[in-house]
């Protein structure tokens, strides 16, 4: 069949990025193009303020790869404007101290968001150091509070990584509502919220985890497949129902150059992966976003968002 021109052109016209030029071929969705949207967006709010919205970043210890995730939480803040103070205390730092921390980030006035970067080390209780964040500066969402607000459909913030999700989805107009989605993955701070923020856009949704049986074909019945679980390139074709949504949210670490031939079939260098096979994916979804590009930039953009409304609601009284 000959292509018909001026409809393609029309597409590509209002194209988004990554959008098909024929039918056989899976759009990419871009999450570096919809966090720059989402930046865009917020920067007016954030400049509407009359102070500067403030986050704190609280950092034990020197994991790398956390500190990886906090220098970009900062970058972030310098791109909107955000004022952000970052505390370091060292691996050794006990509970009662943490929680003291927090108590004196929860008095201040120019701090509207505490963040507590995770892990911590293995001695300090985690749990009493979420909960003692105020919950209106939390603005990872995880205080019960807010968990308890996201399953009523109350405003307040919402988990960064599955709310980034959402604005992907609307970015894209990939529609929801009736749509059946599949949520891999339980975890509090991915899974759960994700699949809550799912029902309230009135998808049909389905919790899977490592006790479900028959996963793949559970999975297939996904309009939309959200994949939080962690092990790299674990969703293969037999997973996805052909034309369908996918989203990858894993990253995921390799090691080896036999952990790569064995996904990839050669060796070429690659650091990071996502829980969705790369090149499957490509071949049978509708549409999927990519590891590294896809959910990773959208985190810190949503967390963005989350500390400018907790600002906007702290400076209105
Ligand atoms: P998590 O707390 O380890 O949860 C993993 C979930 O996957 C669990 O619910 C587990 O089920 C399920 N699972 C594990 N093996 C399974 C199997 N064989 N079959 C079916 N389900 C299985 O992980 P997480 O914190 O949700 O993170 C998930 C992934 O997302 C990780 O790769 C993480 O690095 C990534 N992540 C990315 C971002 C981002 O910004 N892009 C943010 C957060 C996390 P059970 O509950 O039954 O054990």
């Amino acid at each position: 069949m000959r292509p018909n021109l001026p409809v393609l052109w029309s597409r590509l016209w209002q194209s988004k990025p990554g959008l098909l030029f024929c039918d056989q071929m899976s759009r990419i969705l871009d999450g570096k193009w919809v966090r720059d949207q989402i930046m865009q967006d917020w920067k007016p709010r954030a400049a509407a303020l009359s102070r500067p919205a403030g986050l704190a970043v609280v950092l034990v210890g020197n994991d790398p790869a956390s500190e990886i995730y906090v220098r970009n939480k900062e970058k972030a803040c310098v791109e909107m404007a955000l004022f952000s103070e970052k505390i370091t205390p060292p691996s050794t730092v006990t509970t009662a101290e943490l929680l003291a921390i927090i108590d004196g980030l929860n008095r201040r006035d120019d701090i509207d968001g505490i963040l507590v970067q995770m892990p911590l080390p293995k001695h300090v209780d985690s749990r009493a150091v979420l909960l003692a964040i105020r919950p209106d500066k939390d603005v990872d969402g995880f205080h019960p509070i807010n968990v308890g607000n996201l399953v009523a459909n109350i405003p307040g913030p919402r988990a960064c990584t599955p709310a980034g999700v959402i604005e992907l989805l609307r970015k894209y107009e990939i529609p929801m509502s009736g749509k059946h989605a599949v949520v891999i993955g339980r975890s509090d701070i991915v899974g759960k919220p994700m699949a809550l923020l799912l029902l309230h856009e009135s998808a049909t949704v389905t919790i899977c985890h490592s006790k479900t049986p028959d996963l793949p074909a559970e999975c297939r019945r996904a309009d939309i497949l959200v994949a939080a679980i962690g092990r790299p390139a674990f969703v293969t074709a037999d997973f996805i129902r052909p034309g369908a949504t996918v989203i990858d949210v894993g990253i995921n670490r390799l090691n080896s150059a036999e952990e790569q031939a064995a996904i990839f079939g050669d060796a070429k260098p690659r650091t990071v992966i996502g829980d969705v096979h790369p090149v499957q994916v490509a071949e049978i979804a509708g549409a999927y976003t990519p590891v590294p590009g896809g959910v990773g930039p959208l985190t810190i953009a949503m967390l963005m968002v989350n500390t400018i409304t907790a600002a906007e609601a702290h400076q209105a009284g």
